[in-house]
């Protein structure tokens, strides 16, 4: 096994450019139709080409017996900008590796490109930049290697947008989001608690419902949410808008985002962690907290505008980062750590503490059950994104791991049968039997990321598409499968064999292009 917290390699190989082709795998994409199809891939300068007419210029790669896919697409992470700084300061014992062969909670920008690609991915997008600090997001994506990187800019902090969209002037919220994505260089527009920054910088509260008017609007979280997501679209940007919706982590929270999908039906958004805002009760308390999956899945999968990334938590250490300060300051409270907030005055913020989940604390396995409730309830896997909110719910090295407790329902028993047992008594997820085919895994991993997120080149094999390609050795141990890809390819590129990285080319910067 190699060494994952170190996963340079000395014996880097030259970048491999020739044309090639990638003789008998067995080809996943969903996008195609081709499920666990063998076939050739033939690949010249970074695209899928059709087979050509002089096939010996083209050098071979024998992939027989291998399960290949598109290159990995992380719709939902946090990577860059000041809240990922703050996370290095405020947990520095979790900024190293752990243990050794486990990576840091916040690794280094280089780390995280290099871990990323040995992991099989290759596109990823950070998703809450302030639109202060989209400037230094964007060095610092520079210097993230291999992958192609993106962000979604907190537009909706700006006073002028919140003004134009207490006015409800179409015209001029259509502008100032082309002009805030256009000038900060970012993919789309993403709003965490909706107004709830408006309370947080008047009176370091937070509203509790979508209805109540922002202090010094008319505005509520309700009518900014449904007019943002028609200025989002409006505006052509590639992703609709994306919400972190209000009262994340807050008992009975279900209720909002019943209500914010509510809001949103016919117009195109993207729901973020939802498992962080689908919990019943009043309190934190045996009795009370628990699952509202089951009525906010069946919604769901009756209206089929809204996609949704699920936000899994998954046992261990890590830090928790948002742009919600609201939130983190309560999660600070509850828990007694010591967390940062900044930007109190300003128009983003964030705040950042470390947080250890765990199997035996009600809350934790509660969490843990809800997210695997949310994958195993929705029908249709082209609406739905694996995500662990990295690093807020776990780091995105355990993915794999994730990939196995969906993937492997035997393993998913075992693994419910430890965990806090009032939840084992009352989870809804003790009768769900599902298990995601590879061909399932692979969309929620590859193909829908990329079709929610605008990316028509990433997620699928087809001709003309970009060749990302992450090459497997089939397992039934779906997390060794996917932890280890035999080998990972960037724009046709070998970036990553065996858990070591073999070129780190520095891969692009993914702008949306703003019409006038
Ligand atoms: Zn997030």
């Amino acid at each position: 096994m190699a060494n994952t917290s170190n996963p340079f390699s000395e014996d880097t190989i030259s970048a491999n450019h020739e044309p090639f082709v990638l003789a008998g795998g067995t080809v996943h994409d969903p996008a195609t139709g081709r499920d666990g199809v063998v076939t050739d891939l033939w690949v010249e300068a970074g695209r899928i080409v059709e087979p050509p007419a002089d096939p010996d210029r083209f050098h071979r790669v024998d992939a027989a017996g291998l399960v290949v896919m598109p290159g990995g697409v992380d719709l939902h992470s946090h990577v860059a900008g000041p809240k990922v700084n703050a996370g290095r300061r405020i947990a520095p014992q979790l900024a190293r590796a752990r243990r050794q062969g486990q990576p840091a909670a916040v690794p280094t920008i280089h780390n995280t490109g290099a871990l990323y690609a040995a992991l099989g991915y290759t596109t990823v997008f950070d998703a809450a930049i302030a639109t202060g600090a989209a400037a230094i997001a964007s060095l610092e994506l520079a210097e993230l290697p291999i992958l192609d990187k993106g962000f979604y800019l907190l537009a909706a902090d700006d006073a002028q947008l919140l003004a134009a969209l207490d006015g409800n002037d179409p015209t001029t919220i259509k502008r100032l989001i082309g002009d805030a994505v256009g000038q900060g260089g970012g993919w789309g527009v993403k709003v965490a608690n909706p107004g709830g920054p408006a309370f947080w910088k008047r009176a370091r509260g937070d509203h509790r419902d979508l209805d109540t008017p922002l202090p010094g609007f008319g505005l509520t979280g309700r009518s900014l949410l449904a007019r943002l997501a028609r200025g989002v679209a409006a505006a052509g940007l590639p992703h609709p808008l994306h919400i972190h919706t209000a009262n994340l982590g807050l008992p009975g929270n279900w209720r909002t985002l019943a209500e914010t999908m509510r809001t949103l039906d016919g117009i195109p958004a993207h729901l973020a962690h939802v498992q962080f805002h689908s919990y019943t009760g009043g309190n934190l308390d045996a009795d009370s907290f628990g699952s509202g999956v089951a009525g906010l899945a069946a919604w769901f999968n009756d209206h089929d505008g809204l996609t949704l990334d699920v936000g899994q938590v998954l046992f261990g250490e890590t830090v928790a980062m948002t742009g919600d300060s609201a939130a983190a300051e309560h999660l600070a409270h509850t828990t007694g750590v010591p967390w940062h907030s900044h930007d109190l005055w300003l128009e983003g913020g964030c705040g950042v503490l470390p947080i250890a989940y765990k199997e035996k604390s009600l809350i934790h396995a509660w969490q843990w059950a809800i997210g695997l409730e949310w994958f195993l309830s929705v029908a249709d896997p082209w609406r739905l994104v694996l995500s662990t909110d990295h690093p807020n719910g776990a780091h995105f090295t355990a993915y794999p791991a994730l990939m196995q407790l969906l993937g492997d329902a035997a393993f998913r028993r075992e693994a419910f049968e430890r965990i806090h047992p009032a939840v084992r008594k009352r989870s809804p997820l003790a009768g769900l039997d599902r298990e995601y085919s590879l061909q399932e895994l692979c969309i929620i991993t590859r193909a829908a990321p990329a079709r929610i997120a605008g990316l028509p080149q990433k997620g699928q094999l087809g001709i003309g598409a970009d060749a990302d390609i992450t090459l497997y050795r089939p397992s039934g141990d779906l997390a060794a499968m996917f932890a280890m890809p035999a080998a990972v390819y960037k724009a046709g590129q070998l970036v990553a064999e065996n858990g070591h990285c073999r070129a780190t080319p520095t891969g692009r910067q993914l702008r949306a292009i703003v019409s006038g």
